[in-house]
């Protein structure tokens, strides 16, 4: 078909991966034509895969894990943003030969934070997790104006280096998952790949919840997460997974390819109906 637009999104595993849908969906809503293909890429193979693609003509890329780290390296441009989380969700073949890198993590949590009304200027937050997902919003949170961050990780040297690379953004302070905190946290985001630990215990001290305090989850899943279900369970009643988020890094990454600024609410509905 003239005209068509080519992108891909990699990962391993891939199978799972809703961004074609996303990706068809806003598509259709901005008539453009558009083939979105996944591919499972293993890790230590996105260079061969990235040659492919630009031979292919393709316009982006989206990155999915275990592959952000290797993309921010592959990449001969990057945005302020991939290079301050040291990890791309975005790689764009410009018109001028560039690979650019970019990371829309953080601006579809900010972006879906906002859209539901939670406040994060003058906030105190919480981010479980030093993973490279923590690494990509906790500079779009500090720029949102938040007040402080800690940021608590099971292993503790992990949450030390990425408060060391970023403190001079604002105020983080690094914590281990035992912690007892003096207040309950404004917002306490969860940002690991494990709900609870591994033990079965609670992702963090009871200590860090009130019943004013916001709870999400850059998990999403067809039942509520176990990180949401235990904050249930300690009576916060505010609790969002990362559906928005999921689809809202998508928008940004599709304005930049297509300058075209899709709807997103209709599309999170249309995912939420599937489930
Ligand atoms: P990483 O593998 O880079 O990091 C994993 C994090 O989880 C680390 O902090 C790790 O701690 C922690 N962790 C893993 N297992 C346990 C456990 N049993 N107990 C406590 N902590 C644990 O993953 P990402 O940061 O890339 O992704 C994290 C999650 O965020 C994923 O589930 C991903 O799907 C989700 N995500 C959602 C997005 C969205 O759009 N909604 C976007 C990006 C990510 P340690 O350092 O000690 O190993």
């Amino acid at each position: 078909m003239t005209g068509t637009v080519q992108c891909f999104v990699v990962g391993s595993p891939i199978g799972h991966s809703r961004s074609p849908l996303i990706h068809r969906l806003f598509a259709e809503q901005c008539g453009i034509a558009l083939r979105y293909e996944k591919r499972e890429v293993a890790p230590g193979t996105l260079a061969a895969a990235v040659a492919v693609f630009r031979q292919m003509g393709a316009r982006g890329i989206n990155v999915t894990v275990p592959l952000k780290e290797e993309a921010c390296g592959l990449a001969t441009a990057l945005t302020v943003r991939a290079r301050t989380a040291g990890a791309a969700n975005v790689l764009s073949f410009n018109a001028d030969g560039s690979l650019e890198a970019d990371n829309t993590d953080g601006i579809g949590l900010v972006r879906d934070l906002e859209s539901r009304g939670v406040r994060l200027a003058g906030e105190r937050l919480l981010l479980i997790g030093a993973g490279g997902a923590a690494r990509g919003v906790l500079p779009a949170l500090l720029d949102a104006g938040v007040a402080t961050v800690t940021v608590a990780n099971r292993t503790v040297a992990r949450a030390n280096a990425l408060v060391a690379a970023l403190a001079g953004l604002g105020s983080v302070a690094a914590a281990s998952l035992d912690e007892e905190f003096a207040a309950p946290f404004d917002l306490v985001l969860n940002a690991t790949s494990a709900g609870l630990t591994s033990t079965g215990g609670p992702p963090v001290s009871r200590s860090a919840l009130g019943t004013s305090t916001v709870c999400y989850d850059l998990v999403y899943g067809r039942a509520e997460t176990p990180f949401l279900a235990w904050a249930g369970s300690c009576g916060v009643t505010r609790r969002i997974d990362g559906l928005g988020m999921l689809v809202e890094q998508a928008a940004a990454a599709f304005e930049h390819w297509h300058g075209r600024k899709p709807a997103t609410a209709p599309v999170i509905a249309a995912l939420r109906h599937q489930r």
